[in-house]
């Protein structure tokens, strides 16, 4: 691979998705000083035509419309649903809602599928997965009197796959997974894993956070029972982003919420005096939906779907590429050591690194205008979203790295983060 800062250009130049880098906010600014955002696998950045998008709600449903918009905004979250399951999720319509929090939906969904197995009473998650994933599966397990066997991943490879069979058997009810590992980047063997979890008679619940926008996600194709995932890392819905939850059409009669709000009743406004779960996708609602946050949902996966998933994906594998390419060059022989899958084909869109001396250097490269983000116990992870970054973006960040690896003003940060308590 030609390392030079020419070749980065010259795939700029090449990059059919170029384009929708000047539709994002923040991205007009360059220079050799400007700022390299490297972490939209944590907050995208802001699309242009969000503001607007959310000043029709404000304006037009809101203050114009009053309560009349309410016909409008009832069906939102199903609407929204199905044109992130066709452009982004291979999802049929009437299988994905949109509303809640990641972990809201992780916890109706499971709470769901451990009720509808009763005569199983285990749950499977990895030691290493994203703390709310984790949390959410000992307190459902404890509400239910089941045994939560939490099985190794290892933190830079991620889930083997024999691990994961070993853990499996008859008393098993749900395994809860995340696609893309949210430290390494680690990808799933979507394949493998379901035939193993489907063998075992359990449900399978995807995670889908930091893979949704970054690697093509084939819900129906695969087979999948059920999943969630965020809407404001790579589908750039901005802060407190409504998520999504998918359940297969199928699954969806025997599915019960533990949540029994007006929002998943059948004929809602008829005020019955009883829960009656409505059919389809939207039993799984809950409350008011929030409005303003699926309107910008809607600009954001919408550029993502424009985009094409495949063509998303086939960039972040380039783009990761060459993150790993120049820290082969300019950050391991300095005492960096990579902590993601080496192969493009088993990772997400971001890279981790790792050195005792982590969070410092994220200190660092904030003040030298990367933005990477620290990652327990000692990582750096760069995420350059495909969408928007380029790969001269890429080589400047490294290249910043390398500074300041090599002039050690990292040393003269605080040792820690400070405690939070
Ligand atoms: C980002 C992320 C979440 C976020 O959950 P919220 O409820 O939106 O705060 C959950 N799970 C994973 C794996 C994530 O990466």
């Amino acid at each position: 691979m030609d390392l030079s800062r020419a070749a980065a250009e010259a795939l700029d130049a090449a990059d059919p998705l170029a384009g929708f880098r000047a539709r994002f906010a923040g991205t007009a600014e360059d220079g050799p000083d400007r700022l390299l955002y490297l972490d939209g696998n944590s907050l995208g950045r802001m699309p242009l035509a969000t503001p607007a998008a959310l000043t029709r709600v404000v304006e037009r449903e809101w203050a114009e419309g009053l309560v009349g918009s309410w016909s409008e905004w009832i069906g939102t979250a199903a609407r929204v649903g199905d044109a992130l399951g066709s452009g982004v999720l291979g999802a049929a319509p009437g299988q994905v809602l949109v509303g809640d929090s990641t972990t809201v939906n992780l916890y109706k969904l499971l709470a769901a599928a451990a009720a509808a197995r009763p005569d199983r009473d285990v749950l499977v998650c990895t030691a290493d997965d994203f703390p709310t994933d984790r949390y959410v599966v000992a307190g459902v397990a404890e509400a239910r009197g089941m045994t939560v066997r939490e099985i190794e991943a290892d933190i830079d490879e991620g889930l083997d796959l024999d691990v994961l069979a070993a853990a499996l058997d008859e008393r098993v009810a749900v395994v809860v997974l995340s696609l893309v590992a949210y430290r390494s980047g680690a990808l799933a063997d979507v394949a493998e894993v379901t035939r193993l979890v489907h063998e075992a008679g359990a449900l399978l619940l995807w995670d889908l956070s930091h893979a949704v926008g970054a690697v093509p996600v084939d819900l129906d194709a695969s087979g999948a029972d059920l999943a969630v995932g965020c809407t404001y890392k790579y589908l750039n819905g901005g802060p407190g982003a409504p998520a999504f939850l998918y359940v297969r059409r199928d699954l969806q009669d025997e599915l019960r919420s533990p949540i029994q709000g007006w929002f998943g009743q059948r004929d809602q406004f008829a005020m019955g005096p009883r829960y009656v779960p409505a059919e389809g996708i939207e039993r799984f609602g809950v409350g008011t939906p929030p409005v303003l946050g699926m309107a910008a949902v809607e600009v954001g996966a919408g550029l993502v779907a424009e985009a094409g998933i495949d063509a998303l994906a086939a960039k972040g594998r380039a783009l990761t590429d060459l993150v790993v390419a120049l820290g082969d060059e300019w950050l391991l022989p300095a005492g960096m050591a990579l902590a993601s899958p080496r192969d493009a084909n088993r990772r997400g869109a971001h890279v981790t690194f790792a050195h005792p001396r982590a969070w410092q250097l994220t200190q660092a490269l904030l003040a030298r205008r990367v933005v990477p983000d620290f990652r327990t116990p000692d990582r750096v992870r760069l995420g350059p979203a495909p969408l928007y970054t380029r790969f001269v973006d890429v080589w400047d960040a490294m290249a910043r790295f390398r500074d300041v690896l090599a002039d050690g003003s990292y040393e003269t940060f605080p040792a820690e983060r400070a405690r939070v308590t």
